[in-house]
């Protein structure tokens, strides 16, 4: 995987092009070892993504050019990284030029790149955008007739970024949230 995200990336950072230093980072909430859901990064983007090391803006003039790549895990990480730094102006510029499919847009807004808790089912086990959970109580969902039974499956469900006690899934074709504790992950 790393090498395929490499070779794509002629080794070269894919958010500011610098060679030094460079690895690969996957871009969460997605966890798997698929090369479209990482990207090559120097250690000067990394440690500035990951609030390791105080943001230096001009470093990051560099999106103007990376924020138009066509792999998705680019476009996500320069929009969060705009996104941060929105209130400097010129971010928010290059934001309302930046083209995010719809796909991909829910990503950038599904995660941090900065540490932080996590969401985390009825076990302690860590639950990540897209996973099968089953419900471990039955609920009564206030103001609708959708049935949520103790045993039901939630498939592809998605994380409230702003709460880790929230996650949201599709029942008889609606969105509900639902609490974490009350949720373990699928087998
Ligand atoms: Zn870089």
């Amino acid at each position: 995987m790393n090498q395929d995200v490499m070779e794509r990336a002629n080794q070269a950072c894919e958010l500011c092009a610098s060679q030094s230093a460079v690895s690969t980072y996957v871009v969460p909430p997605r966890s798997d070892d698929n090369p479209t859901h990482a990207l090559a990064m120097c250690k000067t983007c990394m440690d500035q993504l990951k609030g390791e090391a105080e943001i230096d803006p001009n470093h990051w003039r560099s999106l103007n050019d990376s924020m138009w790549s066509e792999v998705d895990a680019v476009k996500v990480i320069a929009w969060r990284m705009l996104d941060r730094m929105r209130d400097l102006g010129w971010p928010q510029d290059l934001l309302d030029m930046i083209y995010l499919e719809e796909s991909a847009m829910e990503w950038a807004t599904s995660a941090s790149d900065l540490p932080g808790p996590k969401h985390l089912d009825s076990n302690g086990s860590e639950i990540c955008q897209g996973d099968n959970l089953v419900l471990i109580k039955t609920l009564d969902v206030k103001g609708s007739n959708v049935a949520v039974k103790k045993g039901d499956v939630v498939k592809n469900i998605r994380l409230v970024l702003d709460n880790t006690e929230q996650v949201i899934g599709r029942i008889d074709g609606q969105e509900i949230v639902l609490l974490t504790q009350y949720l373990r992950k699928s087998k």
